[in-house]
């Protein structure tokens, strides 16, 4: 049975991702920062019949990751798919405001979305690479595009949220600097666009995204069960290629 790892899996669409790589017959370990409610998350899904665990992790703590890791290793011996889904979006998203978001904001954002993202990826690569098929999943938004920022026809030209924006942007620049680093293994990088979705990453998302986490999560299980022959380092969400 595959072994995959989601982090942010307590709630939103992490939650729903880690039900769906179940439902796709995997072993899922949720990954979250508080344990009594990862573990209630992962209890709902046992009640599923769904094979999950939960697995203290905060992404921005080095020992937690460690300790994450460690406990990986110990148990599972290697690791099939590691979804990095934990983010946060913590500037104001009132566009009328127009103070440009303070370093402060950047380092919070990066410290979750980029660097993060990249030591539970270097802590969990040995347990990757012991598959015969590791894949990464770098949960992004299109909102991380510069392409999509720079065009005047995009319905996000007008979204100004420059620590999320970058942190994203910086995110899909890992993934392909990964991919390459990864090239001739097995193990594929993927950045992915869930879609705008019924979540709390920022106010108003539950009453005007249209998709629920279960239908984001889609494009996710996509990402995490490429062919062998796919290539690796792309952008895609639910329509195909995301422009980078
Ligand atoms: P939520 O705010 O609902 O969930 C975020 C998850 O990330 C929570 O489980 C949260 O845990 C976790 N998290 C945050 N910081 C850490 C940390 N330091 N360590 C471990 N876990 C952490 O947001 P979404 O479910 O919407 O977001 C999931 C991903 O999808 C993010 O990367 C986001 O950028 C991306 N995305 C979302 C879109 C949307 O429309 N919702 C659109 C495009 C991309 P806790 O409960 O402890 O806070």
């Amino acid at each position: 049975m595959p072994i995959a790892l989601v982090t942010g899996a307590n709630r939103g669409l992490g939650f729903a991702t880690a039900r769906a790589l179940a439902r796709h017959g995997m072993c899922v370990l949720l990954g979250g920062r508080d344990p009594i409610r990862t573990e209630a998350a992962a209890a709902e899904l046992r009640t599923e019949g769904l094979q999950v665990g939960a697995l203290p992790l905060d992404v921005t703590d080095p020992d937690s990751v460690a300790a994450a890791a460690a406990h990986a290793t110990d148990r599972h011996g290697r690791l099939d798919v590691l979804v990095n889904n934990a983010g946060v979006l913590p500037e104001a998203t009132d566009t009328r405001d127009h103070a440009f978001a303070d370093a402060a904001m950047f380092r919070r954002t990066y410290e979750t979305n980029v660097f993060g993202t990249v030591a539970v990826t270097d802590a969990f690569l040995p347990l990757l690479h012991r598959s015969v098929m590791g894949r990464i999943v770098n949960v992004s938004s299109t909102m991380g595009s510069l392409q999509d920022q720079c065009d005047p026809k995009s319905p996000y030209y007008g979204m100004i949220l420059p620590a999320y924006q970058s942190s994203k942007a910086a995110l899909n620049a890992v993934t392909v600097a990964l991919a390459k680093k990864l090239a001739g293994t097995p193990i594929t990088v993927t950045s992915v666009c869930p879609g705008w979705v019924q979540t709390d990453l920022a106010p108003g998302n539950r009453e005007r995204a249209p998709l629920t986490p279960d239908e984001a999560a889609r494009i996710v299980v996509t990402a995490a069960t490429l062919a062998a022959d796919a290539p690796s380092g792309t952008f895609i969400d639910s329509a195909g290629v995301v422009a980078w």
